[in-house]
């Protein structure tokens, strides 16, 4: 009888352990603004954003095409109306569930703007339950994925928190590195270019498959040695039809097909008003060429196990390689994050993860970890890493310390060639620095 029992279990283990491996990323024709759908191989869900008010029908109408009736994650990249100004919409719909919520906090910078109703049902809706996220934080989606913030109050990681000013609403965006299976995904609100450059400056987010370009396509982000890190392979510009923004602009679109190896780039709407700045891609790459009706959405749907992925809209769709991961060196192992201030002994607890970024096993045998004052900590205690697998490494006593307030950390293989570099500049107890690597 219980050999029976377990045979059954184990049937319906495997028999639920093959969903299709598919990442699905719906980026909402909300025309001038921000609506973006993660919809996990686990059927786990994430809303980026969630339009102007009254667009919560528009996500509601995809929610239904997607097969999915709740949110688990919602994160609103900032306090702008083209943001977050739909989610009470989806709050209050009996069909609906939005589970957690994150915002950046810090709303006693936002000013005047608490009187206003879109802030006030926000904060009803869901604010004044949120979650604040900081630059480092992880959201738990799905276990073949990881989603982790690289920017919140103009804050980015491995930077210590500076005085807050508050004076640039749109800088302040939360921004997501979001990844499965190989494949690497920056959306970023309205971050302009202060804050990407600090996000290029640490090399955060380096060769992703696709970038939902800031700020609709303005000429005020998507800076070039940003665009240059990101190399994206695709850009899905969200935007509208909006005469005083000309989103997006000729200028942005000039810088991506100013790059090395140029993008394709798809836009949700045409831009149809007249003005001297603004560009449009080709028809073919637009979604909603009236830019007047909801039928604007442009679904990515990832395969992981065929490293593949499509975007689709109208009756169109195209079809892209996941990039192979950025060669650096013969082999590709990373510093994941880092631990320099654990709760207890620093002495013992502080760690380093590491992870295998290549295709073949590694033995970290005469492996080490060096800080900037030269001291060091050997790896040869850590097992073989297969492809993909992580593994970390207490202090135990070794020499090299992690400082709490700032520090830089270089990876160095069995030859003594550099293979990863981390630099901080703050910490918090007990809490890990996701590296972004
Ligand atoms: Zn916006």
């Amino acid at each position: 009888m219980r050999t029976l029992r377990i045979l059954v279990v184990l049937a319906l283990v495997s028999a639920g352990a093959s969903p299709a491996q598919t990442l699905r990323i719906y980026h909402i024709d909300v025309e001038q603004a921000d609506a973006t759908l993660f919809v996990a191989p686990n059927g786990g869900t994430l809303l980026v954003d969630s339009g102007k008010n009254g667009h919560g029908d528009r996500i509601k109408a995809v929610m239904d095409d997607a097969g999915v009736t709740q949110i688990d994650h919602f994160v609103a990249t900032h306090y702008h109306e083209d943001h977050y100004g739909g989610v009470d919409d989806l709050v209050e719909d009996e069909n609906v569930m939005v589970v957690a919520a994150f915002d950046r906090g810090d709303k006693e910078f936002i000013g005047d703007r608490v009187n206003q109703p879109t802030y006030k049902d926000y904060q009803r809706a869901v604010g004044e339950n949120s979650t604040h996220i900081t630059r480092g934080m992880t959201i738990s989606l799905d276990p073949s994925m990881t989603v982790t913030c690289l920017s919140s109050g103009g804050v980015v990681l491995g930077e210590a928190d500076p005085p807050q000013t508050g004076n640039d609403e749109n800088d302040m965006s939360v921004s997501l590195l979001v990844t499965f299976a190989g494949f690497r995904y920056f959306v970023g609100g309205d971050i302009e270019s202060h804050t990407e450059a600090k996000i290029a400056a640490r090399d955060l987010a380096v060769g992703v498959d696709v970038y939902q370009a800031n700020h609709h396509g303005s000429h005020t982000s998507s800076s070039t040695a940003f665009v240059e890190d990101l190399s994206p392979t695709v850009v899905v510009i969200s935007n509208g039809n909006n005469a005083t923004f000309q989103h997006p602009r000729q200028v942005t679109l000039d810088t991506f097909a100013g790059l090395a190896s140029p993008p394709t780039v798809f836009q949700t709407n045409k831009f149809l008003k007249p003005g001297t700045e603004f560009g449009n891609v080709p028809d073919e790459f637009i979604a909603d060429l009236e830019t007047v009706h909801k039928d604007g959405t442009i679904l990515i749907t990832v395969d992981g196990a065929a490293g593949t992925y499509s975007v689709s809209y109208r009756d169109l769709s195209h079809s892209f390689s996941v990039k192979a991961p950025t060669s650096a060196g013969t082999t590709r192992v990373v510093i994941e994050s880092l631990l320099p201030n654990p709760v207890g002994n620093d002495r013992l607890l502080e760690e380093v993860t590491l992870r295998n970024d290549g295709t073949a096993p590694v033995s970290m045998v005469g492996w080490m970890l060096e800080d900037e004052s030269g001291r060091t900590w050997s790896l040869s205690t850590l097992a073989t890493l297969a492809p993909g697998a992580s593994a970390t490494i207490q202090r135990n006593a070794m020499a090299m310390s992690l400082n709490n307030n700032r520090d830089e950390i270089v990876l160095l293989d069995q030859g003594g060639q550099e293979q990863d570099r981390f630099a901080y500049t703050g910490s918090a107890e007990g809490v890990p620095i996701q590296t972004g690597h």
